[in-house]
């Protein structure tokens, strides 16, 4: 049983979707493989952000710097070290179809499956094989490079869902969701059904806790609880299709769901 929520995925400021999914270690591998870096000695941990070695010294391989300022916010500005590029020189000169490391990760994460689908060895497919559940949930617009601390709750929430698409194995897994939809906008409410959609043909099973009309109505079965709320609530009102939910006077859900499904 697994519980999805909206909380940040990445303490750190240089986590992104592609090292949490691990696409990422895959493409550190490939870049370490190509004879530049061979030459140079260079390894998979040269193209890490997260330890020394390869990663700009200045900033850390975050490409920005923190400015703090009294009596104001904190102001971040381009690393000039860098110019943002996160990197050493030497380390921007590895690479591979053309693409140094921070092109790569300045790629959506669309783009990247494209680029790395034109090849078919064993690497690269390991690659598009995590990043793929990332476009089935909807994501494929965020960058590859893109901090995990700039994505929104529900882009969050998708991420999470992205990494147990991402599972190779993949045991049927019962999924509890409260109010998933939260702050969310019509769009992300959308690519969210687009994500369940991606679980379930898995063979997941989701239950939502759920006041949210266009989630009711995508419902294969629908338990309604109530009539009222607090005391006068938690008795079965209805259970069954949302097409038959509509019909039944007693319920509050039904005279809202209507609307949704005419
Ligand atoms: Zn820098």
């Amino acid at each position: 049983m697994e519980f999805v929520d909206q909380n940040p995925i990445g303490k750190s400021s240089r986590s992104n979707p592609a090292t949490y999914l691990k696409a990422y270690d895959e493409i550190r591998k490939l870049m370490a493989a190509q004879q530049a870096s061979k030459i140079n000695g260079y390894k998979a941990s040269h193209f890490s952000f997260n330890i020394d070695g390869g990663r700009c010294e200045e900033c850390l391989g975050e490409g920005t710097v923190k400015v703090e300022m009294q009596f104001m916010a904190d102001i971040v500005l381009t690393c000039e070290s860098c110019h943002g590029k996160r990197f050493k020189n030497d380390i921007l000169d590895v690479k591979y179809k053309g693409n140094n490391i921070h092109d790569i990760l300045e790629m959506t994460i669309e783009q990247a499956i494209e680029f790395f689908a034109s090849d078919a060895t064993n690497t690269e497919k390991r690659i598009v094989n995590k990043l793929q559940p990332l476009a089935d949930v909807g994501l494929g617009y965020i960058k590859m490079g893109q901090s995990s601390s700039t994505l929104s709750g529900g882009e969050s929430q998708r991420v999470k869902l992205a990494s147990f698409l991402a599972k190779e194995k993949n045991e049927p897994t019962l999924f509890i969701f409260d109010e998933p939809t939260t702050g969310l906008h019509f769009n992300d409410i959308k690519k969210l059904l687009k994500a369940f959609d991606a679980l379930i043909k898995k063979g997941h099973s989701l239950v939502i806790v759920e006041h949210n009309m266009e989630i009711i109505k995508s419902a294969d079965w629908v338990i309604d609880l109530g009539p009222e709320g607090g005391d006068k609530g938690g008795y079965l009102v209805f259970e069954g299709k949302p097409e038959d939910l509509v019909n039944v006077d007693a319920s509050y859900t039904a005279r809202f769901l209507k609307p949704y499904l005419q």
